[in-house]
């Protein structure tokens, strides 16, 4: 395949007239100030996009959940009350329109936080993994990749309550039983299983270690004060210290959220190459308040961003949020660059694709063609474009070499009408 952009992002920056040719699902050569050649991609052509953080069957609340008042904890009910109702059957229909949507977006790779693995009470499936499974199959059809982040999740405070209600859905009963599950799961190319810890509070500090060193491995961190209050009333440390103080912390994790961080706590995630997922569109939506994400870039934290609730399915959204939120938190603006923010929205080596996020040569041939046309882009400037765009503006998308986004329309799932069946 060859393509040929007037603007694309490469080595950090906009070049003009490249010439893109793909071979085996990779760039075999990136050609700026090129002749053209192939086929035209028209706007700003992106590198494929990573969304590092998705609860998939979250995308049920959306515009049911927002009005009212309330707090985490509150939608939590709600969120608690769509779990109870899907089937291995029934996710598959519903992740594939959702990863769909994702991909309409241009989004080529998910990084799914996977929980929901048993059936009603915790009874297994005949086959254990049918739900993360399903996960796998729905990635595959809707032509994107997939980091399955099979979910460890055992207590349901960090008191050591056991699981209840619908909450027994997630339970493995120890994290011994939870590996074993996990080994059985097979993936075909596009698929990767990592690992995650729910939280804090749904697994025992005893427990944390035997998943340390895993990677990618992702944990929601610090996401409500709740959860710093609770684990220093029962570990007398900080929910950072106490996964450092296990081994959790590395190169190879992902935090996930990290919104209510210590001073301590933001070095122990720098000083130790942890990365941290960004999520603003949903934690504008839950009221968790703002992450310290400058300062975490300062302490080279990798930062990477996730559409988490999929309240919002829109990758520009996160990036913008990314800035935003920091200017509206400091009351000046310009705290990241656009290379940095493109840099995080394309993350794959936070879901353990380290091969992709970049155009380049033999990277995974990844690509967003971004319009610069639209109502809502028109007049920017192509380095800029990414302030204007939405997800909306996205007419071709390229995953592994393979075209699954063309003319604005996905070529193997027609998403609104799937997403109509699974959400009416
Ligand atoms: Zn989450």
């Amino acid at each position: 395949m060859r393509f040929f952009a007037e603007h694309a992002w490469v080595d950090g920056r906009v070049r003009r007239n490249v010439r893109i040719e793909i071979a085996d699902g990779r760039f075999a050569s990136v050609t700026p100030d090129a002749e053209p050649a192939g086929e035209s991609l028209p706007g700003l052509v992106l590198p494929g996009l990573a969304n590092a953080h998705s609860h998939a069957f979250h995308r049920v609340l959306r515009g049911r959940t927002h009005s009212g008042r309330g707090s985490f904890w509150t939608w939590r009910e709600q969120m608690y009350a769509a779990a109870a109702t899907l089937d291995p059957d029934g996710y598959l229909a519903l992740a594939r329109a959702v990863y769909a949507e994702m991909a309409l977006a241009g989004i080529t790779c998910v990084g799914e936080f996977h929980y929901l693995h048993h059936a009603p009470g915790g009874v297994r499936y005949a086959d254990p993994n049918a739900m993360g499974a399903a996960l796998i199959q729905a990635a595959d059809e809707a032509g994107i990749r997939i980091t399955l982040l099979d979910t460890l999740y055992l207590t349901a405070h960090v008191d050591g309550t056991p699981l209840r209600g619908v909450q027994e859905r997630f339970g493995d009963g120890d994290a011994e039983s939870w590996a074993q599950r996990v080994a059985a799961l097979s993936v075909g190319r596009h698929a990767l299983v990592g690992a995650a810890i729910h939280s804090v509070r749904a697994v025992p500090a005893a427990q944390l270690a035997l998943l340390a060193g895993r990677a990618p491995l992702h944990v929601h961190l610090s996401e409500q004060r709740a959860e710093n209050e609770q684990c220093r009333a029962v570990h007398g440390c900080t929910p950072t210290e106490l996964l450092d103080r296990h081994g959790v912390l590395g190169p190879g994790t992902t935090a996930v959220h990290a919104t209510h961080l210590t001073d301590g706590d933001v070095k122990l995630l720098g000083d130790s190459g942890t990365g941290v997922c960004l999520c603003p569109t949903t934690e504008r939506d839950l009221a968790d308040g703002l992450g310290p994400a400058r300062r975490l870039a300062d302490d080279c934290v990798p930062l990477s961003l996730g559409s988490d609730s999929n309240a919002v399915i829109d990758p520009f959204e996160e990036i913008r949020g990314m800035e935003m939120d920091e200017r509206l938190a400091t009351e000046s603006r310009g705290h990241f660059s656009a290379g940095e923010l493109i840099t995080a929205a394309a993350n794959h080596a936070a879901l353990g694709w380290a091969d992709a996020g970049v155009i380049a040569p033999g990277k995974r041939a990844d690509l967003v063609a971004v319009s610069l046309e639209s109502v809502r882009t028109v007049g920017s400037r192509p380095d800029q474009a990414i302030f204007a765009a939405t997800g909306a503006d996205v007419t071709h998308v390229i995953s592994g070499g393979r075209r699954i986004v063309a003319d604005g329309r996905h070529t193997l799932v027609d998403v609104p009408r799937e997403l109509a069946k699974v959400l009416s």
